[in-house]
């Protein structure tokens, strides 16, 4: 056992879980596990099952049902165990809390206190989804899930369409192709994409193509597992060497390299290391 049981100070512990992969705990999430005197979970059982998979015993430690629909009553319980002293961990069913999923509520009531709230990070599926699909990371935008209603979400859709930013997706397997389609419909065919599903467990798979590559990829496809969706920033699609070089040679009549790189790759809705290293070649 690499993990330690030891008294925590009180406060909330936001402590992300694995994806997939139960071995993608980190040992200080186990730590805390094993220490905090009362545990809160979005799912008891998934969480008394990784923390057997791991060996954390809870010796008589409450174990306490907590997610979005627990009311305010859960959430004036937990902040008073904090008050009183108590370390409170909170793990939701999968990856980090409050990434789409509980714990806003009750972050914000124990902050609200001047009670301490702290994490013990790990994995999130934005995270490793942006890790692998190989399209920009200097700027993303975590999106989550939109709503399930064509309308409503190409409104949303629309609403992203001239950020400059990668924009990352979660979705059922159900409604990924629907998706794909939105996007494909609002943003046009050629905007890089790709979809990550499976994560860190045995059936892994990233597809990567253009909107209307991997439109049509997944129509009439029974997809299972969980994904993400990423989509390539606006703009980039549009931009040649000679635009960006162009740019470039007007902003460094007045600006430093380091300067006109960072200007211009925020103009054009470029990775800033694409566009400084285009930049030292034109420098003399
Ligand atoms: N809190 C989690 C996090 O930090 O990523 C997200 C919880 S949200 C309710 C669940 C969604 O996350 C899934 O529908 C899927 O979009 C995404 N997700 C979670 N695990 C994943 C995995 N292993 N591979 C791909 N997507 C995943």
């Amino acid at each position: 056992m690499n993990f330690k049981a030891t008294p925590l100070s009180a406060g909330l512990y936001l402590v992300a879980t694995p994806i997939g992969s139960a071995r993608d705990i980190t040992l200080r999430a186990l730590d805390v596990l094993a220490s905090a005197d009362v545990i809160a979970a979005e799912d008891t059982r998934t969480a008394r099952k990784l923390m057997d998979i791991h060996g954390v015993a809870l010796n008589g430690r409450p174990l306490v049902a907590f997610h979005d629909h627990s009311g305010d009553g859960a959430v004036t319980r937990l902040v008073a165990e904090i008050a009183s002293g108590k370390s409170v961990a909170y793990v939701s069913e999968a990856g980090t809390p409050l990434i789409a999923d509980p714990g806003f509520e009750l972050g914000r009531a124990v902050a609200a206190k001047d009670l301490p709230v702290t994490t013990a990070p790990g994995p999130s599926a934005v995270i490793a989804a942006l890790t692998v699909a190989g399209l920009p990371t200097d700027r993303f935008a975590f999106v989550g899930f939109l709503p399930a209603g064509k309308t409503q979400r190409e409104t949303e859709i629309a609403a992203l369409r001239d950020v400059p930013f990668t924009l990352v997706f979660y979705e059922s397997p159900k409604r990924v192709h629907g998706l794909l389609l939105s996007l494909r419909e609002v943003l046009g065919d050629a905007r890089d994409a790709v979809v990550c599903r499976e994560l860190t467990k045995r059936f892994e798979d990233v597809s990567r193509g253009s909107l209307a590559e991997l439109s049509d990829a997944f129509s009439g496809r029974t997809v299972k597992g969980e994904i993400v969706v990423l989509v390539g920033r606006a703009g980039a699609e549009e931009v040649d060497d000679a635009m960006i070089a162009q740019a470039l040679q007007e902003a460094m009549k007045t600006m430093r390299i380091k300067d006109a790189a960072t200007t211009v790759a925020g103009a054009l809705g470029l990775p800033r290391r694409q566009v400084y290293q285009l930049a030292l070649t034109l420098e003399t």
